[in-house]
């Protein structure tokens, strides 16, 4: 029977651990500090990128950045709001090219 005892033993050890690191980490993803921890670590990585320490390329990285995410949607806005670039005529976002001069306004490619 020590075999037995042995055994019990160990799954013991082991759901003990099981529940111990359940309630750790349901701990951890309610706390407030991990929601701080994870804004800041999301700020941080927002602001400066690795391997970037001076202001002038961080700024440069921004600028790329934020071209790079709204890229396509801004595009479309500046026509829907200020027409065709060539001839001022407003034109519809969902034209590939301007009705009235032919103008290639976004490349469907
Ligand atoms: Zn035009």
């Amino acid at each position: 029977m020590a075999v037995f005892t042995v055994l019990v033993g160990i799954i013991a050890v082991i759901l003990f651990f099981v529940i111990w690191h359940s309630v750790i980490q349901s701990a951890i993803d309610n706390s407030e500090l991990a929601k701080t921890l994870k804004s800041i670590q999301t700020l941080l990585e927002q602001r400066q990128p690795p391997g970037m320490t001076h202001p002038s390329q961080v700024r440069e990285w921004q600028s790329r950045r934020s071209s790079e995410d709204g890229g396509r949607d801004a595009t479309e806005e500046v026509f829907e709001d200020e027409g065709c670039p060539g001839c001022g005529t407003l034109v519809s976002v969902e034209r590939i090219s301007c009705p009235e001069c032919g103008l290639t306004l976004r490349d469907d490619s």
